[in-house]
């Protein structure tokens, strides 16, 4: 079944400028920017602009400009963040929970970077 991408979503609204958000970066193509509910010290969220459901969908759709921008901004906000261990951080995680079993909340592709402190074996 084809994805159908919900446009009232709340990063559809940040997007649109509906609601306001703590921008960490902005990019061509992408936004991060502070989770409200922070689960560690650094907790940004790293999405695409263009209205992707989540990452199969984001990987099959959308363009490699897009890919590239992406990818670039997600390594771009670890470094800005102080997480990357190439760049003298401790580390970090990189999770995108999706659909229902992932218990995905907001059906706009997003990418969680976590860090600045011990995560622990896994994230609950
Ligand atoms: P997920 O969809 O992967 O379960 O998580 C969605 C994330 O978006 C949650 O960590 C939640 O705290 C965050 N979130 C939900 N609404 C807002 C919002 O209005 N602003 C920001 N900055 N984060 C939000």
């Amino acid at each position: 079944m084809p994805y159908s991408y919900d446009d009232q979503n709340i990063f559809a609204k940040i997007l649109r400028g509906e609601i306001p958000n703590n921008t960490v970066l902005e990019t061509a193509h992408s936004l991060a920017f502070h989770d409200i509910r922070p689960q560690a010290p650094v907790h940004v969220l790293v999405i695409p602009k263009g209205p992707y459901v989540c990452y199969d969908h984001f990987a099959e759709a959308a363009t490699d400009a897009e890919i590239v921008d992406f990818t670039r901004a997600v390594g771009e906000v670890c470094r800005m963040t102080g997480v990357q261990p190439g760049e003298g951080g401790d580390g970090f995680r990189a999770i995108s929970n999706t659909g229902e079993n992932g218990v995905q909340e907001v059906p706009h592709f997003h990418l969680h970077i976590l860090g600045g402190r011990p995560l622990g074996r896994m994230l609950t």
